[in-house]
C-alpha cells in the first residue's frame, strides 16, 4: 500500500499490507509538508486540528480533503480513510457530486459558497468567518437542505475548513424523536 501526502501529492513510503494490494493508497503528511507548518504555527497539525472546539477540514490546493479532526470524522459519520482523499462535495454528500461530471465540475458548482469561499481563501490567504452555506444532499426521501455556517483560514500553507450546522437533519429530528 502507498502512502502519499495529502497535501502536495508526494509519494511518502510503501506500507507492505495483506488486505491491501500495492495499488492501494493511505494519506499521510509529508516531512517537507509537516515541518512547513510547524514552522509558521509552532505546532504539529494534528495538534492544532484537535484544539479547533468544532468539525474542521483541511482542504488540498486540489480541492480534495486532506484530513479532518475527530470532531469533524464524527460530524460526517465517516472513517479517516473515507474523508482524506476525497472530493468535498462527496464527503459532505452534496447531491450534485453525485452527477456524472462530478464535484467542481457541476453546473451548480459555479454558486457553491463553500467551494467559492475555500477557494478565495486558497488564492488570498483571507480568512473568512461564518459564511452562511447550504448543501443538498442525498437523503431516503430526494433531497434535504442542509444549512451550515462555514470558516475558512490558511496556516502554515495548509486551508482549514470549519463547519457548523445551523439546522438539524432530518436524520438527527429521527433520532430525537426515536429516543422519546
Ligand atoms: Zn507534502
Amino acid at each position: 500500500m502507498k502512502v502519499i501526502c495529502f497535501q502536495c501529492g508526494k509519494h511518502i513510503r510503501n506500507i507492505p499490507s495483506e488486505i491491501f494490494g500495492e495499488d492501494a493508497v493511505s494519506h499521510g503528511l509529508c516531512k517537507t509538508c509537516a515541518h512547513h507548518f510547524m514552522a509558521q504555527t509552532g505546532m504539529p497539525l494534528e495538534e492544532y486540528l484537535e484544539g479547533i472546539d468544532m468539525p474542521v477540514v483541511t482542504v488540498t490546493p486540489e480541492g480534495t480533503i486532506g484530513t479532518a479532526n475527530a470532531k469533524a470524522y464524527a460530524f460526517l459519520g465517516k472513517s479517516p480513510a473515507e474523508v482524506q482523499g476525497a472530493k468535498g462535495g462527496d464527503v459532505f454528500e452534496c447531491q450534485y457530486a453525485l452527477l456524472p461530471e462530478g464535484c467542481g465540475q457541476t453546473v451548480h458548482c459555479s454558486g457553491c459558497a463553500i467551494r467559492r469561499t475555500v477557494m478565495d481563501t486558497m488564492e488570498t490567504g483571507e480568512t473568512h468567518t461564518r459564511v452562511p452555506a447550504y448543501l443538498n444532499q442525498q437523503s431516503d426521501d430526494g433531497s434535504r437542505r442542509t444549512e451550515f455556517l462555514i470558516s475558512t483560514e490558511k496556516k502554515g500553507g495548509i486551508v482549514f475548513l470549519k463547519v457548523e450546522k445551523t439546522k438539524p437533519t432530518d436524520n438527527e429530528k429521527k433520532g430525537d424523536r426515536n429516543k422519546s
